[in-house]
C-alpha cells in the first residue's frame, strides 16, 4: 500500500492547486491513502494557515472529494497544528478528524523555517535552538494530543547544522514520543529545501528504529506535483532501518500496514 498523510490546500495562502488536482496527482501516482492535513487555524501568524472560520468549510471539501473518489483512493480528513505554547486552541484539537499532524514550526514568536526571517539564525547559538526546538517537540509529545510527528528535525531546512551530535540532543524527545505511542513522518521535503535529506536524518533514525517507534509517510506537498516526489527513496530509506509496515488513521485509531 502507498500512503501520503501529509498535503496542504490554498487554504493555508501558500499552497497551489485545487484539491481535486492533488486527488487526481494522487490517483496518477498510485496513492491508495490521501491525507489532506492542511494548517489548522491558530491566532498567531495568521497569513500562512487558514482561519477558525473556514474549517468548516475545509472538511465539507474533504468529505466531499472523500466521496466522490471513494471507489479510487481513500481520502483521510486531518489537520497539521503548530505546537506553540499559549496558542494551542481547543477549537482545532476537537474537530472529528482521521488524525493530527503536530509540528513545531515556531522558537517563541521565530518562524524559523521561514525564509523570509532566516537572517535570524546569524544571532543565535546553533547547539541552543536545536536543543530549544527538541525540547518542544518533546513537550508535544508530553501533551499527547498528537497522533504524528510532523517533519521532526525540521531544524536543519537551512542546512544550519549542530555541532553536537543530534541523538543526544534529540534523545529526551524520542523517548517521549515512544512513550506518548505517537508515530513519526518521514517527510521527503527536505530534499527540496537547502538541507537535501528527507525528515529524520539518517542519524535520527537509527534512534527512532532502536526505540521501535512507527513510522508513517508525508510529501508535505503544497502543491500537486510535490504528491509523489522522491517516493523510492523514502521507502528504501524506511526499509534500510528495517521497516515493513506504515501507519495510518481511521477517526484517530491507528493502523499499521504494508508499504
Ligand atoms: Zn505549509
Ligand atoms: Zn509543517
Amino acid at each position: 500500500m502507498i500512503i501520503d498523510l501529509h498535503n496542504h490546500t490554498t487554504r493555508c495562502n501558500h499552497a497551489s492547486g485545487t484539491m481535486e488536482a492533488y486527488v487526481q496527482h494522487a490517483i496518477a501516482q498510485n496513492i491508495d491513502i490521501f491525507g489532506f492535513s492542511d494548517h489548522a487555524p491558530m491566532r498567531f501568524d495568521e497569513a500562512y494557515r487558514m482561519r477558525f472560520d473556514e474549517m468548516e468549510d475545509y472538511e465539507k471539501d474533504v468529505l466531499y472529494v472523500k466521496k466522490k473518489y471513494a471507489d479510487t483512493i481513500s481520502i483521510l480528513l486531518a489537520y497539521e497544528v503548530d505546537f506553540l505554547e499559549g496558542y494551542i486552541d481547543e477549537s482545532v484539537l476537537k474537530r472529528d478528524v482521521d488524525y493530527l499532524i503536530g509540528s513545531v514550526h515556531y522558537l517563541g514568536n521565530w518562524g524559523f523555517d521561514n525564509p523570509e526571517f532566516i537572517g535570524e539564525y546569524q544571532n543565535q547559538n546553533i547547539d541552543e535552538i536545536w536543543q530549544r526546538y527538541f525540547d518542544a517537540i518533546e513537550s508535544m509529545a508530553k501533551s499527547g494530543l498528537f497522533d504524528i510527528v510532523g517533519h521532526i528535525d525540521l531544524m536543519k531546512v537551512f542546512n544550519f547544522l549542530p555541532h553536537k551530535d543530534v541523538r543526544l540532543i534529540a534523545h529526551h524527545a524520542i523517548k517521549a514520543i515512544k512513550k506518548a505511542n505517537m508515530v513519526i513522518e518521514i517527510n521527503p521535503a527536505g530534499l527540496r529545501k537547502p538541507a537535501l535529506e528527507q525528515y529524520p536524518s539518517a542519524g535520527l533514525m537509527e534512534l527512532i528504529a532502536e526505540h521501535d517507534i512507527p513510522i508513517s509517510f508525508g510529501s508535505d506537498s503544497h502543491e500537486p506535483t510535490h504528491i509523489g516526489f522522491s517516493r523510492e527513496i523514502i521507502h528504501d530509506f524506511a526499509r534500510s532501518f528495517g521497516y515493513k509496515k506504515c501507519a495510518t488513521f481511521q477517526n484517530r485509531e491507528r493502523m499499521l500496514i504494508n508499504f
